[in-house]
């Protein structure tokens, strides 16, 4: 395909990130359906070059787990990736338009992202680095496939948002400064998958627990003035209770990472992600093979957290493979 800006029409907006936009369009010439996703890119001419080399990695993946590419090209000042349209959308819209999703369903998920992860990393030797519902994608065949992998180093740094990289789904060890490694991808599927299944991001209920007692965090008083900011960390200081508020109330849509007072929640589910005890899936509920594989996907300790190989001779990961759930007549029910 030779993909230019004119060649298409918008058909739908399929949603928004941090990183840029994503339309549903028809590429014209060739009648094909397509997602378009647009990103806004900070970067010198040689800059845009190397993403544009790095973005054809993207183009030789050939998976049914990965979503497809017909590639990239530049529209001053973005950058828009053309890629396989999935028609029923992905997995954070799913589950929040249908509620939690069935354990067995959840079961397929961590199959096709382990598949996906191991193609990444043994043909092209890479790191997805962005494991969240909604970069998991489905389409009404009951396919469920990747996208937004982490192909193009010289493209992360571009992205014109501070925000770029920071992700509720991070493992404590890349909070922490490490070096992103295929574990860290392994943390983010174990709470992947408890948020598909309760329905709800597991870190969320640990907040609402104490609204007014923010307990061993910087704490403003409620109706004090704030003095004004003396430095990085009062200014981070003083939105605190209002942000709490708030955040209860944006809870149901989801933890956005788009400024303001919410910088201050996501520094407050950082230090819980670090130090609070892993979440885990609830006890007797979704039976003790899910659970004992999200245990296996949310260990703190790097070291003693399972590799992909190691997770694939799961009992659940072989009970899922053949549990008789047809994938695409359930993605028929929505
Ligand atoms: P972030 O920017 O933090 O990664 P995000 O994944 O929600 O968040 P985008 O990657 O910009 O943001 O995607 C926006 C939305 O577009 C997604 O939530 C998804 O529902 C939809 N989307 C993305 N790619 C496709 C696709 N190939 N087919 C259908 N829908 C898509
Ligand atoms: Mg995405």
């Amino acid at each position: 395909f030779d993909l230019k800006n004119d060649d298409f029409t918008k058909l739908d907006e399929l949603g928004q990130g941090n990183g840029g936009s994503v339309m549903k369009v028809q590429h014209v010439p060739t009648g094909t359906i397509m997602a378009k996703k647009v990103v806004l890119i900070d970067a010198k001419p040689a800059e845009r070059k190397k993403i544009l080399l790095e973005l054809q990695i993207m183009h030789d993946c050939d998976s049914p787990y990965i979503i497809s590419s017909y590639g990239a090209y530049l529209a001053e000042p973005n950058i828009c990736i053309c890629m396989e349209f999935m028609d029923k959308g992905s997995f954070d819209g799913i589950y929040k338009r249908i509620g939690a999703i069935d354990i067995k369903v959840v079961g397929k998920v961590a199959v096709a992202v382990l598949e996906g992860l191991r193609y990444l990393y043994d043909i092209h030797r890479i790191i997805h680095r962005d494991i969240k519902p909604s970069n998991i994608l489905c389409n009404s065949n009951g396919d469920i496939k990747l996208c937004d992998f982490g192909v193009s180093g010289e493209l992360i740094n571009s992205i014109a948002n501070t925000f770029v990289g920071t992700s509720i789904y991070m493992s404590p060890e890349r909070i922490q400064g490490a070096t992103y490694s295929v574990k860290s991808d392994i943390w983010s599927l174990g709470i992947t998958l408890i948020e598909l299944s309760v329905g709800q991001f597991p870190f969320s209920g640990s907040f609402d627990d104490d609204d007014d007692d923010d307990s061993d965090l910087p704490h403003v008083p409620e109706h004090e003035e704030s003095p004004p900011p003396q430095n990085h960390r009062d200014s981070l200081q003083v939105p605190l209770s209002a942000a709490t508020k708030r955040r209860n109330r944006r809870r149901s849509k989801g933890v956005s990472l788009h400024g303001g007072p919410m910088m201050m929640s996501i520094i407050e589910l950082m230090h819980q992600i670090v130090n609070e005890p892993s979440p885990r899936l609830p006890t007797g509920k979704f039976g003790a093979e899910a659970e004992a594989f999200v245990d296996g996907c949310l260990e703190k300790d790097v070291d003693k957290r399972r590799t992909p190989g190691q997770l694939f001779d799961y009992a659940w990961i072989l009970s899922s493979r053949q549990n008789g759930v047809d994938m695409k007549a359930w993605a028929a029910t929505f």
